[in-house]
């Protein structure tokens, strides 16, 4: 009884709003409306980079891999991503990158789950993409870090995000509307391996945590910066993809 005394309590005094619409919700979570709009991928998409097929043969045709990924594949080996980049999901992650919004990364870390554990489980590091120093002071928080950290809280099995073995060198201004070669230029020699990490990463399996794939220009670099340092197979998790 007091405990739900309690929880009347609190949420008379600061109701639990849905993260994609400021709609008062019950609990933390998404209200129904923004549940029936998500947007979910399948697991009929690209094993490369995570692009949603349409035509269920296509991945029995060529092996599991679009046709972007055959003509110019990224510098990672698998990607995965649980939603379509567009409301209420484009919403969502616009608020917890800069509306200080950080309560949205559970919500966010829950919907990446069932892809992302596979990948956990595989991987002998996790680390979020790398956000600069200088944007890092500017925003406070690393978006992709919240999200390695509350999802390795959820299902990571005590299992810690390692940040050392990928620094982000170069600030680069926001992609917003760059072609993906202007993306692709402006991220070479963003990303390094410090000397002295090199030796933890050669052979090993790296899983890369962010929120939004758009062209994988970033995701690319970071990933071809540590197969430069030897390291065996590179996957990301994102919680969307432009499509
Ligand atoms: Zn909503
Ligand atoms: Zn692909």
């Amino acid at each position: 009884m007091l405990k739900l005394a309690f929880k009347m309590a609190e949420q008379l005094i600061a109701p639990h709003l849905c993260p994609a619409c400021d709609a008062e919700v019950a609990d933390r979570g998404l209200c129904s409306n923004c549940w029936i709009d998500l947007k979910l991928i399948s697991s009929q998409a690209c094993g490369q980079c995570g692009l949603p097929f349409d035509i269920p043969m296509i991945d029995v045709l060529n092996g599991h891999v679009c046709g972007q990924c055959l003509m110019d594949p990224p510098d990672f080996d698998h990607a995965v991503s649980a939603l379509v980049y567009a409301d209420p999901t484009r919403r969502m992650i616009l608020a917890l990158k800069h509306g200080d919004r950080q309560d949205i990364a559970p919500v966010l870390a829950r919907i990446m789950a069932p892809k992302t554990i596979p990948l956990i489980e595989a991987a002998d590091f996790i680390l979020p993409l790398p956000l600069h120093r200088s944007r890092f002071f500017k925003r406070r928080f690393n978006q992709s870090a919240e999200l390695t950290r509350q999802i390795l809280a959820l299902h990571g099995g005590g299992r810690m995000m390692d940040t050392r073995i990928l620094i982000r060198k170069k600030a680069t201004p926001p992609q917003g509307k760059k072609s993906k070669a202007q993306r692709i230029s402006a991220m070479r020699g963003a990303f390094q391996v410090p000397t002295d990490q090199r030796h933890r990463v050669k052979g090993k399996h790296i899983l890369i945590i962010d929120d939004v794939l758009t062209t994988g220009a970033s995701l690319s670099s970071a990933a071809r910066c540590l197969k430069l340092a030897d390291a065996r197979e590179i996957s990301v998790s994102t919680v969307a993809r432009v499509c």
